[in-house]
């Protein structure tokens, strides 16, 4: 959007009849280097002016934040009035809080507006607290609702990416035209199960930004793994957009228990330049300084290298475990583990005695002894049948009354997989939380994985915390051995449960401050940002092809940062020592975890996995970790070429992982680079030797770019780049870039 078109926009808002503004009562400001936020509380609602990124136009809005307008008592709708609380209300450079009050019933509404980083973008929510001594029911609020103001006919394009799920899409990033009339809506659950006449669920993120302009741009996302949707609509001279949890099917209520409080998921709001790696460059160092855990960044090792049991599948025992971990930590893995099959059955998490007659302790010892960790797959969150002591036998009264549905008389679990039980009710929440707490310190675990549907959305129960469902509108999925129920309840239960899962791993986190903690829904269907707060890292696709890592790593990668994305890698037909390398560097532009028997690998593969391992970790890792990321390619599509640049501009490194596609005829590629200095000059190596080292200047590589020549299909190159002049300087890491 051009500058001179939002001055007209601005004095347009001067003269908006804005029944809430007339009695503005208090006005703030919250600010990073990157956004500024104008806010302020009218009389009846309070409103958000004016988003000021720190590098372009402004943009305007016009409506105030929609309050709940009424309250559930029994079958009486009781209307609300809101007034502003002054007294109450508070404005600080880092917190703005605008409390409303209603007398009756006695209710306090607190918009919170704050920044927990210098730079990046400013978070939002809304707490209800329920201060009256009776129950009420509330429809929830959005988290966030803006409308802009733009001109007619200012081009605009949306920008947001799929989850991996089971499987990317042949999508997976979209990019897309916004016209006036346009409706969107993405959606995120913890299922991302494909529901008819609905597309791929999203990473709950959306980008909106003008091509015309340098790729200028607000952000937002929600964090939460619950059932949400963000919605954005172009009409006339307005961009409206709605974040939040999803209103349907309808009517979505919550329980504002007497004393208690209903807070709306946590949004995100920022601004950016640069298109959607611009705003990837200031998205993903937030999200690690301030989602992420400080001690696993602290790490230097994070992202660690993986070697994963499901190589020989649910038959894994004790000694086929301690044949891999040797080779694994001959290889230079950092971690080995233990995926599904050690247990004795679903919801019985103790190990297997046929399988494994001494316990875990034996293999967790060896791992440690060979200096590498020793991670753990559970499924805590499911109910069986074991009738064994410790284990959650649903056939116990307490447990059934925990699962979401009853299960059918003859209900088996399958190898790995039960019958979810609802975290949002209390006794299954402390079930949940002591045992997990037991299986990490029992066996002395490094990591725990989560997999399976753990967050239950849609409940048949009318005796839990979430509201009752509609029986005339619910509907039981069998899906993947689920039972998915949707109804009315359905945003409601996940809401209980996802907040109940967030706690449990909160605690869980303050007593073994050292774990780190896989984030697996079969695979990558709680991508989001709430996840992304409470766990270290995520499994991104349940598809382990190389073509599969890529695209799901592609997509999720432009909003979070790479070292907590993870690639499996499955066995692949590897013939050729070019084919091996082009397998493993496809799930090495993360964190890399390896789901072979390693002892099947020819002695070839094995040098040539020592030595790939050998430079992720000192050449790879430290750029995984810290460097800018570019999509300098489309989308992997397996037959073309594609690829990802690193750039650190600290450290004046970078690399460009190079693949080529499936189609023989296309030899060589020509990559443009970004992020770099047009003046400097840059040393190039080819880490394959696939054409000599030589010197480039960033103009070049940034217009004609750089050729790779790989005349074999399925291959890939690693080419390293380092910057040999320093006559100018970049901009620190987390401003923006463009
Ligand atoms: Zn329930």
């Amino acid at each position: 959007m051009a500058r001179r078109v939002v001055c007209v926009l601005a004095s347009l808002m001067a003269s908006a009849p804005l029944a809430a503004l007339a009695h503005a009562q208090l006005r703030g400001t919250i600010a990073t280097t990157t956004v500024a936020v104008d806010l302020q509380a009218g009389l009846r609602a309070p409103v958000l002016m004016r988003l000021r990124p720190a590098d372009g136009p402004q943009w305007v809005n016009a409506v105030p934040e929609r309050l709940p307008t009424s309250v559930q008592h029994g079958a009486t709708s009781i209307p609300l009035r809101w007034r502003l609380a002054r007294g109450l209300s508070s404005v600080g450079p880092t917190r703005i809080e605008f409390v409303y009050e209603s007398r009756r019933p006695h209710l306090r509404l607190t918009s919170e507006w704050y920044v927990r980083a210098a730079f990046g973008p400013v978070e939002h929510r809304i707490t209800i607290d329920n201060l009256s001594d009776h129950e009420y029911w509330i429809a929830p609020p959005d988290s966030l609702r803006l409308s802009w103001q733009v001109a007619p006919r200012t081009p605009l394009t949306q920008f947001y990416v799929e989850k991996g799920a089971g499987e990317p899409t042949s999508h997976g990033t979209h990019s897309i035209n916004v016209p006036d009339g346009y409706a969107w809506t993405g959606w995120s659950t913890t299922f991302a199960h494909p529901v008819p006449g609905r597309p791929r669920e999203i990473i709950p993120y959306e980008a909106v930004f003008s091509p015309a302009t340098g790729g200028r741009g607000w952000y937002a996302g929600i964090e939460f793994s619950g059932r949400t949707r963000i919605t954005l609509a172009r009409a006339g001279d307005h961009l409206s957009s709605a974040l939040g949890l999803d209103p349907t099917p309808a009517p979505v209520i919550t329980r504002l228990a007497p004393g208690k409080a209903f807070v709306t998921p946590t949004v995100f709001l920022g601004a950016f330049s640069g298109g959607p790696d611009g705003a990837g460059n200031q998205l993903r160092p937030w999200v690690r300084a301030v989602l992420g855990s400080p001690r696993t960044w602290s790490d230097p090792d994070y992202p660690l290298t993986v070697d994963n049991s499901w190589g020989v599948g649910i038959d894994i025992n004790e000694a086929a475990a301690r044949k891999m971990i040797k080779d694994a930590a001959a290889l230079g893995f950092e971690m080995f583990h233990l995926d599904a099959g050690w247990f004795r059955e679903v919801g019985d998490w103790y190990p297997d005695p046929r399988k494994f007659p001494h316990g875990l302790l034996p293999l967790v010892e060896d791992a440690h002894a060979h200096g590498m960790k020793f991670g753990l797959w559970v499924d805590w969150a499911q109910a069986g049948l074991d009738r064994e002591p410790g284990a959650l036998d649903l056939r116990k009264p307490a447990v059934r009354d925990w699962l979401v549905a009853d299960v059918p008389p003859h209900w088996k679990p399958q190898p790995f997989k039960g019958q979810t039980i609802d975290l949002g009710v209390p006794a299954a929440k402390a079930y949940a939380l002591g045992e997990v707490n037991r299986i990490v310190s029992d066996y002395h675990l490094d990591m725990l994985e989560h997999d399976g549907y753990l967050v239950a959305q849609g409940c048949t129960r009318t005796d839990h915390p979430h509201a009752a469902p509609e029986p005339r509108h619910m509907t039981v999925e069998h899906y993947q051995g689920e039972d998915i129920v949707t109804s009315s309840n359905s945003t409601d239960v996940s809401y209980h449960a996802v907040r109940a899962y967030y706690d449990i791993y909160a605690r869980l986190r303050r007593r073994h401050p050292d774990l780190l903690l896989e984030i697996c829904n079969d695979g990558g269907r709680m991508i989001d940002f709430g996840s992304a707060a409470h766990g270290d890292y995520f499994s991104i696709t349940d598809t382990y092809t190389p073509l599969a890592n890529r695209q799901a790593f592609y997509d999720a990668s432009f909003v979070l940062p790479p070292a907590m994305l993870e690639s499996y890698e499955q066995k692949w037909p590897t013939p050729t020592r070019g084919r091996f390398l082009y397998m493993l560097r496809s799930g090495m532009m993360g964190w890399l975890t390896v789901m072979q028997n390693t002892n099947d690998w020819t002695r070839t593969q094995h040098a040539a996995a020592r030595r790939a391992l050998a430079l992720y970790k000192t050449r790879l890792r430290p750029l995984i970790r810290d460097a800018e990321l570019f999509h300098i390619s489309a989308r992997p599509d397996g037959v073309h070429w594609d690829g990802m640049e690193y750039w650190d501009p600290q450290r004046r490194r970078g690399v460009v992982f190079a693949f080529h596609g499936s189609d023989p005829a296309e030899r060589t590629h020509r990559f443009i680079l970004k992020g770099l200095e047009s003046s400097g000059l840059y040393e190039l190596h080819f880490e394959d030797g696939t054409a000599p080292d030589i010197r480039v200047s960033g103009r070049q590589l940034m217009t004609s770019g750089i050729a790779v020549a790989l005349p074999q299909p399925l291959t890939s190159e690693l080419v390293f780049l380092s910057a040999v002049s320093d006559r100018s300087h970049r901009p620190p890491i987390g401003s923006s870039s463009g």
